[in-house]
């Protein structure tokens, strides 16, 4: 048994973890008996990481041992253990990795679902990197015996009753590994049945890649499921393959199964999920593909495997073409891996174009959830940058939202003389409509693309041009538009001296005051010069700090709007009305605040209260 040798040491936990774990103890889970997958999981890593580290270290503990993990309970006495005899931990580690958030914003996150009063889905927990701690779930104080693999380590002794502290003792620990164990709460006390812990494991961690034992029992299969032949996999078995590496309650939306033989060989299993994670677009270390080595794992997360925008699939791929000692920076310039990575890109757009053209509705889901990051391949992707542009999908003025259109089928609704396809880039869809810019095209039944993820204005833009049509913000100036059909002819002059007078009274605010093509009812707009930046664009960058300038605009006048009719009529009466040019700094004002970009407004109330003051007289 473990004999105590130095002093306890005590530490406390900083106070986001002490609330973390408030959170995490009340409330929080639906299903406590994630807690045991949660350390099948960390206990699997470990075994994975001391089998790698047998590679490289002869001297390490017990180098011969069984890979193997151990589960113990007492019914009688509700208690419950679990040991692994993998990687362990030094003191260090237990300080540093077990009892502080590995990610920012997780707390912030899980305080909103507290204070929604929603309760944390299963599949969220893994994703927090908070999964040690759901054993509070299930117990009051928690013990963990752990022994690094490196023969000059020694053992330790962590206990915490998850509240605000935890302890640490050196203690003599002979085998390498860690242990787990707890005395169950009553609340918790079936997962101290035989039964109960056979039904966790076959349903969450059937496929870990090393043996678990209840009493002697080998309880759940260690199969390499990808190395059978297709046919011979039933969909449930994928399913819960697909779920166990992932770490998802639902099934995928679909999966490939690969096989190669050739100046490459591997194999491999490719899902794709139903939902996006709720940070898609940052990069982070959720786990991808797992490499495999004739069914050893080699790296948990291999980056190289995929391009980064298609991280979003979840798999594996085993090849005997690596050497089993491979590290990252021999994967990031291998040719194997270069082969593999585009064999498999190659497959997964393969999979998307048969379902955008024969399963729409699972393509648009697909696209619904992973387009954002899936565009960004239009970027950083050459060889498959066509491709991804047949496969980008977009809604548009004449779809209702949600509803999705592709560049083909743009192009093939376009009018009879329309050169260009045009498309407007802003926040949301319903700011999008509200646009002055939109008018004409609305009129005129011209299809407008309506962009409003962050990531369109990077990417759209430089698409440049399809099937030989230029691509074309409906922000620009120079829009070849045909004249309105039933515009009223402006008197030229009268509207020339009117234009003169705005452009005297906005003075250098503007590049350039003209007369509208494009506007139907809205009385003014802004629009970007030939070479000027797209304002959904500029704000972008305004956003990540990036200067742009002040980028000047031309500010469209449309003559048959009846406020400007009115503004002309008290032009030629010939009263020079301090109220033209106040309706005129109103007017430009009034789009800037529309678009996000007056920044003073207490100007602009002032002078609308005297206007109002003067319209009431
Ligand atoms: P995550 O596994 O998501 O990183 P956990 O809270 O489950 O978060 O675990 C935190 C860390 O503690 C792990 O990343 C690992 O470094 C360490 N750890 C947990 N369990 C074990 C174990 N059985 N053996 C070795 N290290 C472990």
């Amino acid at each position: 048994m473990n004999k105590k040798t130095e002093s306890i040491h005590k530490y406390e936990y900083k106070t986001e973890m002490k609330q973390l774990l408030n959170l995490i103890t009340h409330s929080l889970y639906t299903h406590p008996e994630v807690f045991l997958r949660e350390l099948v999981s960390n206990s699997s890593d470990a075994l994975n990481k001391a089998r790698f580290k047998k590679l490289t270290d002869k001297n390490i503990i017990d180098p011969d041992a069984e890979l193997r993990i151990k589960i113990e309970i007492d019914s009688k006495k509700q208690m419950f253990s679990i040991e692994d005899n993998g990687i362990g931990m030094t003191e260090e580690e237990l300080v540093n990795n077990i009892g502080t958030i590995a990610r920012s914003g997780t707390l912030e996150f899980l305080k909103n679902i507290k204070e929604e009063k929603k309760k944390l889905e299963e599949n969220l927990i893994g994703q927090f990197g908070v999964g040690f701690y759901s054993v509070f779930m299930v117990a009051d104080e928690v013990t963990i015996e752990t022994r690094n693999a490196a023969s000059d380590s020694k053992g330790y002794c962590w206990k915490s009753s998850g509240e605000g502290e935890f302890t640490i003792e050196e203690i003599n620990k002979k085998d390498r590994g860690t242990k787990i164990f707890f005395k169950l709460k009553d609340s918790a006390k079936e997962f101290s049945e035989e039964y109960k812990i056979k039904q966790i494991i076959s349903k969450y961690s059937n496929f870990a890649d090393f043996p678990i034992y209840l009493k002697k029992e080998q309880i759940n299969k260690v199969t390499a499921i990808w190395h059978k032949r297709a046919n011979e996999i039933k969909d449930a078995e994928l399913n819960d393959f697909y779920k166990f590496i992932s770490n998802d309650y639902d099934d995928p939306l679909g999966h490939l199964h690969i096989s190669m033989e050739g100046n490459v060989s591997f194999k491999s299993l490719i899902f794709i999920p139903k939902k996006a994670p709720m940070d898609l677009m940052r990069i982070q270390n959720e786990k991808s593909i797992y490499l495999y080595s004739n069914k050893i794992l080699i790296q948990e997360d291999c980056k190289d495997a995929i391009p980064d925008y298609l991280r979003f699939v979840k798999g594996v791929v085993d090849t005997t073409d690596l050497p089993l000692n491979v590290s990252r920076e021999i994967t990031q310039s291998s040719s194997v891996m270069g082969k593999i990575r585009s064999a498999i890109t190659g497959r997964i757009f393969s999979l998307l174009e048969e379902w955008a053209e024969k399963k729409t509705d699972k393509y648009n889901e697909f696209y619904k959830n992973f387009g954002p990051l899936f565009k960004t391949g239009v970027n950083s992707d050459f060889s498959n940058r066509d491709k991804i542009i047949e496969l980008l999908r977009f809604e548009s003025s004449l779809n209702s939202k949600g509803e999705y259109t592709s560049l083909k089928s743009y192009v093939s609704g376009m009018r009879e003389n329309q050169k260009e396809i045009y498309y407007l880039a802003g926040e949301n869809r319903e700011s999008l409509e509200k646009n002055p810019n939109l008018e004409y095209f609305k009129k005129n039944s011209i299809e407008v693309l309506l962009l409003s993820e962050p990531v369109d204005v990077f990417i759209f833009p430089s698409i440049g041009e399809y099937d030989k049509k230029k691509i074309k913000s409906i922000d620009k100036a120079d829009i070849d538009l045909e004249p309105q059909d039933k515009i009223e002819k402006p008197d030229d002059n009268l509207s020339k001296s009117l234009i003169s007078l705005f452009k005297e009274t906005l003075g250098t605010k503007v590049q350039d005051v003209v007369p509208s093509k494009r506007l139907v009812d809205s009385a003014v707009t802004l629009v970007v010069g030939k070479d000027g930046m797209d304002s959904q664009m500029e704000k972008m960058m305004r956003m990540m700090n990036q200067h742009t300038g002040e980028s000047k605009k031309i500010l469209e006048v449309n003559m048959n709007n009846p406020l400007i009719k009115n503004l002309a009529k008290i032009q030629i009466a010939g009263r020079n009305d301090p109220i033209l040019k106040k309706c005129i700094t109103q007017l430009y004002e009034g789009v800037l605040l529309m678009d996000g970009n007056l920044s003073q407004s207490a100007d602009f109330v002032k002078r609308m209260n005297e206007i109002m003051e003067d319209a009431t007289k």
